[in-house]
């Protein structure tokens, strides 16, 4: 059996929506600048799980507390961001963003009791057959586990400009994610996930909204019966083969977010 391919935990599910791009990001190392957008993104994430990881070591933050942490990944970046790539400006970034933390911290954590805060996984190994073999490894970014008298469910945090839709989260799309992130947190921990994830939205356009919607059974997705292949069977498939096929119909078929659309022949760059 030769070397394993090594995925991280947060990549994995993006795998799913065009195989393609994920191959160009993370097996042939092609990379792009971030936008202000999901740099945003990111800051409102680091602040959050700083709150949040406090909380769990007992300690009580408020949410002015945690905001030098949202500012200095605006103002600090560790990657490289284009602040021409969209139209937010690092003020607003920083604005929208103080907003949205502090409305996660005061709405939205106080309902949950977490029991663990991005989780660093075991690294978990799939056979795909051939002597091809796929690691995931890494942690459960921008995600938590909580618990309750009912049982242990994900909390998965979204940020972006339609993560709220109609006061609701949205959930479309993030069950191949939820999945993975509940099978890894089950082989890390060996505490089965009972309950339904939830999606906890956080809308940085427009008026900053925040609102949480449910996913139920995200891992029938992933896992295959004898009957009908589930999306890591296919995963096994394109890691056999070296074949990612392209999705030129992904949301993010576009040259803001994906790397590999100079050089896609598949990309749909139609008007
Ligand atoms: S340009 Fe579109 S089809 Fe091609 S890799 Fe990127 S997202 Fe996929």
């Amino acid at each position: 059996m030769g070397d394993a391919f090594r995925v991280r935990a947060s990549s994995w599910a993006s795998l799913f929506d065009c195989a393609h791009r994920w191959e160009g990001t993370h097996i042939l190392g092609m990379h792009m600048p971030s936008s202000p957008r999901a740099q945003l993104g990111t800051a409102i994430h680091a602040a959050t799980a700083a709150f949040d990881q406090a909380a769990l070591a007992g300690q009580t933050l408020r949410p002015v507390d945690v905001s030098p942490v949202l500012v200095d990944e605006l103002r600090n970046p560790e990657r490289d961001v284009d602040w021409h790539a969209d139209e937010l400006t690092r003020r607003d970034a920083e604005r929208i963003g103080l907003q949205l933390v502090t409305r996660y911290c005061l709405e939205i954590a106080p309902r949950y009791q977490y029991v663990a805060v991005e989780l660093e996984v075991r690294p978990w190994q799939i056979d795909c057959g051939g002597g091809t073999v796929i690691e995931i490894r890494g942690t459960l970014d921008r995600s938590r586990a909580r618990q309750d008298a009912a049982g242990v469910g994900i909390c998965d945090l979204k940020s972006g400009v339609n993560a709220v839709i109609d006061g609701r989260a949205k959930t479309k799309g993030h069950a191949p994610q939820i999945g993975t992130y509940e099978l890894l947190y089950e082989a890390t921990t060996g505490t089965p996930v009972t309950e339904p994830a939830d999606i906890i939205g956080l809308k940085t356009s427009g008026v900053p909204a925040v609102a949480v919607g449910q996913i139920h059974n995200a891992r029938e997705q992933l896992i295959g019966t004898d009957d009908e292949p589930g999306l890591m069977d296919y995963a096994a498939d394109m890691f056999r083969s070296g074949l990612f096929p392209p999705n030129p119909t992904s949301h993010l078929c576009n040259p803001r977010y994906c790397a590999r659309w100079r050089v896609c022949k598949f990309k749909d760059d139609q008007p």
